[in-house]
C-alpha cells in the first residue's frame, strides 16, 4: 500500500480556464521554438504540442513582429478549435511590446516575466510596472520566474555584500540560491503592491542543477503560497534530460512541491518538440500523480528472448494508445488508467500480466510458440501462428470498447491505482 502524498497547500490561479495549484491536478505545460513571427509554423507547433497532452503553451515574444503576431496565432488556433491557453515568454523589452501592442497581451492567457531581465537602476521598477500595469488591466496572471542563468545583477551583488560583511560568510552558491528567492518573493510583493491581485501570481525559480532545484524550491516552498512552476532549467538532450529531470522533480513532486511543469529537453536535431510534453505526462503517471495514456509494461527483454517480436509489439500498442488518446478520452471515459503488458518469456510473463488489465506473455527462446493472453488477471485465449500482433491489437480495442464505453459495467477498473494525494490541512 502506497502512502498518501501531502501536496503544499498553495493559492489557485486560472491561466485561461485551466486552473493551477489549489486542488487542481499538476498541470503539464510546454514552450514552442519556432519563430514566433512566422504565424504558421507557430501555430502548428501549439496545435501539436496541444494535442500531445500539453496544457497550456508558452511563446517567446521578443519583437515587434512577435508581439503581432501573438493574436494572428491565437484567432487560428480558435479557428482550428485548439483553444489552449497561450502564455507570453517576455525579456528585456516586454513593457515595450506590451504596451505597443495591447492586443498581444489581450490575446495571451498569462504573461512571463523574468526579474533579471526586465531592465537596470531606475529603469527596473518602471519597467516592472508596466508589465504589471498592462497584466492587471488585462486580467492577467503572471509568472514570476527567475533563473539562475539571468538573476538581477543588481540583486546578487547587494547580497554579496551583505554576506561579505556577516561574521561567518556563507558560500557563494548558498548565497545565490537564497538570491533567486529573495528575487522571487520581492517581485511578487511588488507586483502585489502594484495592485496584482495575490491569485494571479505563479512563481519559478529554475536552476540547471538537480541538488540545488530540490534545495531552492524546498526553501521556496515554506516561503509562500503561491502556485509553484517547477522545471530544470536546461535540462539537456536525450536521456540526459530526461534523468536529470525527473530526479529533480520526482523528489519535489513525492514531497508535494509543485502545481505545475515543464521539462525542459533540448530536442534533436529535427526532433520532435511534443517529446517534452509526453516525459512530463509520463513523470506524473509513473508516480500514479496523473493518468494520461494507458500504460504499457514491457520486460526489457534478455538472452531469453530470440528476436525483437516483443519490443516491437510494445512499442506498436503504446504509440497505438496514445495516439488514442485524442478519440478515446470523451468516448472511453477513465481508459487511461488502464494498464497494458507485453512480455518476453514465461519467468515473469504471466505474473506482469495478471496484474494488468490485459497482458500478453510472448514465448521465449526454447518455448512453444504460443502466447496466452490474460485479462483481468485470469487467463482469457491463447494466441499463436502468425498474426499475433493483430490478434491481440484487437483484443485490447475490444477491451477498450467492452470496459471504458459510456455506461460499461467496468470489472477492473484499475488494477494499479493513483497515489491518493491529500492537501495539507
Ligand atoms: S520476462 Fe523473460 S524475456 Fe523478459 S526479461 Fe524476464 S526473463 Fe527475460
Amino acid at each position: 500500500m502506497f502512502s498518501e502524498i501531502l501536496r503544499r497547500k498553495s493559492r489557485q490561479v486560472l491561466i485561461g480556464q485551466v486552473p493551477v495549484g489549489g486542488d487542481a491536478p499538476i498541470m503539464v505545460q510546454s514552450m514552442t521554438n519556432t519563430d514566433t513571427e512566422d504565424v504558421s509554423g507557430t501555430v502548428a507547433q501549439v496545435a501539436a504540442l496541444a494535442r500531445a497532452g500539453s496544457e497550456v503553451v508558452r511563446v517567446t515574444v521578443n519583437t515587434l513582429g512577435a508581439a503581432r503576431a501573438v493574436p494572428m496565432i491565437r484567432a487560428q488556433l480558435d479557428a482550428m478549435g485548439v483553444y489552449v491557453p497561450l502564455v507570453g515568454d517576455f525579456h528585456f523589452n516586454g513593457h515595450k511590446l506590451l504596451t505597443e501592442v495591447p492586443d498581444c497581451a489581450k490575446a495571451l492567457a498569462k504573461l512571463r516575466i523574468n526579474p533579471g531581465n526586465v531592465g537596470h537602476g531606475s529603469k527596473r521598477d518602471d519597467q516592472f510596472g508596466a508589465m504589471i500595469a498592462t497584466a492587471i488591466r488585462f486580467d492577467k496572471p503572471v509568472r514570476i520566474g527567475v533563473n539562475w542563468g539571468s538573476l538581477d545583477p543588481e540583486l546578487i551583488a547587494r547580497m554579496m555584500d551583505e554576506n561579505g560583511r556577516l561574521n561567518e560568510p556563507k558560500e557563494a552558491d548558498a548565497v545565490m540560491r537564497e538570491a533567486l528567492i529573495v528575487s522571487a518573493l520581492e517581485s511578487a510583493a511588488k507586483a502585489e503592491a502594484l495592485g496584482l491581485g495575490g491569485d494571479k501570481i505563479i512563481l519559478s525559480c529554475k536552476v540547471s542543477a538537480v541538488q540545488d532545484l530540490i534545495v531552492v524550491y524546498r526553501d521556496l516552498a515554506r516561503r509562500c503560497d503561491y502556485p509553484l512552476h517547477l522545471g530544470l532549467t536546461e535540462a539537456g538532450m536525450g536521456s540526459k534530460g530526461i534523468v536529470a529531470s525527473t530526479a529533480a522533480l520526482g523528489v519535489l513532486l513525492q514531497e508535494g512541491i509543485g502545481d505545475t511543469i515543464r521539462i525542459s529537453l533540448t530536442p534533436e536535431p529535427g526532433g520532435d518538440r511534443t517529446k517534452e510534453v509526453i516525459v512530463a505526462q509520463e513523470i506524473l503517471q509513473t508516480m500514479g500523480l496523473r493518468s494520461f495514456t494507458p500504460m504499457v509494461a514491457a520486460c526489457p527483454g534478455c538472452g531469453r528472448t530470440t528476436s525483437t517480436f516483443f519490443q516491437e509489439l510494445a512499442e506498436k500498442i503504446q504509440t497505438y494508445l496514445r495516439n488514442q488518446m485524442p478519440i478515446w478520452k470523451s468516448q472511453y471515459p477513465g481508459v487511461e488508467e488502464m494498464h497494458v503488458a507485453v512480455m518476453g518469456c514465461v519467468v515473469n510473463g504471466p505474473g506482469e500480466s495478471k496484474l494488468a488489465n490485459i497482458g500478453i506473455s510472448l514465448p521465449g527462446s526454447g518455448e512453444r510458440p504460443v502466447a496466452p493472453v490474460y485479462i483481468d488477471g485470469e487467463k482469457a485465449v491463447t494466441l499463436k501462428g502468425d498474426n499475433i500482433a493483430e490478434e491481440f491489437h484487437a483484443l485490447v480495442d475490444d477491451y477498450v470498447a467492452k470496459n471504458y464505453a459510456v455506461g460499461a459495467v467496468r470489472k477492473a477498473a484499475s488494477r494499479k491505482k493513483e497515489i491518493p494525494i491529500k492537501k495539507v490541512a
